[in-house]
């Protein structure tokens, strides 16, 4: 196995890592999340098992975050359900950063149990994907059903259903001393010519496809949540018996979002003066959540002319 870089230390945590399998035309990601979630979670206080759904949508977020090639490009996780106990799962992307909510009714998610599958936590949902990158002018979406038995199924079939590409994805998130950490990863056949010509050649069948799929398939849930495992040695003990497997710079992951009160005001500022009188509340004050964060910006008419 040739690597670009010397797994660093900081390899194991919060870090996305790509992957390519040139032999077998095939590119992966890995990543792994632990504070991220934490912070994501922090003002949040939400049930154990939107907790762990959370963490698995913000570890898939990473991965396909990470296949951006455009620094500036932003990619969006959305379910939408109908008559789920979750209603609304929203993550994204941009340079680095991960946020994400989740909007549920308790009293059905309890009803649900510790263990909820798909369909109890989404009902009939769709899960939609939308990469935007600027630099290109691309912006491309894709939508599939909520099937299978978990996220991770899920993303797995948008890619090789609606995008023909053979794709394996696997995550897990494992909750311990009060902190998450989460792993995944995600494996792709590159059809030939994938660049920059039409993709004529997929191939679903194609022979090096189901050997990538059993090594990246191989990975053992505590692997992927090992927070002591750098990702370079994972990948390591999945394919070290290819010919070259190389490693990208690995893609640090934090915690963002894009509120600030600032621009929360100048936004409320720009509505036309009777319709700021009608936001403000019994308490004098206009408050503009962010579902993100959990946090509420108030303000007073005044300070906003
Ligand atoms: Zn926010």
């Amino acid at each position: 196995m040739k690597s670009e870089s010397r797994p660093l230390a900081s390899d194991s945590i919060d870090v996305a890592l790509g992957v390519t399998i040139p032999s077998r035309n095939a590119r992966g990601r890995v990543a792994r999340l632990g504070p991220v979630i934490d912070q994501v979670l922090a003002n949040h206080g939400y049930p154990p098992v939107v907790e762990r759904l959370l963490a698995e949508a913000l570890t898939l977020t990473a991965l396909l975050g990470a296949l951006l090639k455009d620094p500036g490009g932003q990619m969006t996780l959305q379910a939408q359900t109908e008559n789920g106990a979750v209603d609304l799962l929203v993550c994204d992307y941009l340079g680095g950063d991960l946020r994400g909510y989740i909007r549920h009714d308790p009293e059905r998610l309890a009803e649900a149990g510790p263990n909820p599958s798909l369909f109890a936590l989404f009902g009939k949902g769709y899960l939609a994907i939308t990469f935007d990158q600027p630099l290109t002018n691309e912006r491309y979406q894709g939508i599939v059903p909520l099937e299978g038995n978990s996220l991770g199924d899920a993303a797995q079939s948008f890619f090789s259903q609606s995008e023909q590409i053979p794709s394996i994805v696997r995550l897990a998130a494992s909750k311990k001393d009060g902190r998450w950490s989460a792993g995944g990863l995600l494996f792709q056949h590159l059809p030939e010519g994938e660049e920059g010509r039409e993709r004529l050649h997929t191939r679903l069948d194609h022979p090096d496809w189901p050997h990538v799929a059993i090594l990246a398939g191989s990975v053992r849930e505590s692997e992927l949540t090992d927070a002591e495992l750098p990702l370079a040695d994972l990948v390591w003990r999945l394919f070290h018996e290819e010919e070259e497997v190389r490693t990208l710079t690995p893609l640090g992951l934090t915690r963002g979002c894009r509120c600030d009160a600032e621009y929360v005001r100048s936004v409320i500022a720009r509505f036309p003066a009777e319709e700021r009188e009608a936001m403000v509340g019994d308490d004098g004050l206009i408050r503009v959540d962010c579902a993100f964060c959990s946090v509420s910006f108030p303000m007073t008419l005044a300070e906003l002319s």
